[in-house]
């Protein structure tokens, strides 16, 4: 189950440079913030990955509380 979890990667982009870095569940689970290659910080925003989120929970019958971990509703 985690280990799903863990190969679930989510796009994080760049507002400055467009850049896109993908980073798994669990390191979004343990960051609220990233910088980015080009040197400018993207705040992890939860709420922006909630359609992930969701296609995760779906897939993970049985994993509940993912969404609440994240505070996102
Ligand atoms: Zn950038």
């Amino acid at each position: 189950m985690t280990d799903i979890i863990d190969d679930t990667q989510i796009e994080l982009e760049c507002g400055n440079c467009g850049g896109k870095t993908k980073k798994n569940v669990r390191w979004i689970m343990d960051h609220d913030k990233f910088i980015c290659e080009c040197g400018n910080l993207i705040h992890v925003d939860p709420g922006k990955y909630r359609k992930e989120l969701t296609k995760i929970e779906s897939k993970l019958d049985g994993v509940q509380g993912l969404m609440e971990k994240f505070g996102v509703k």
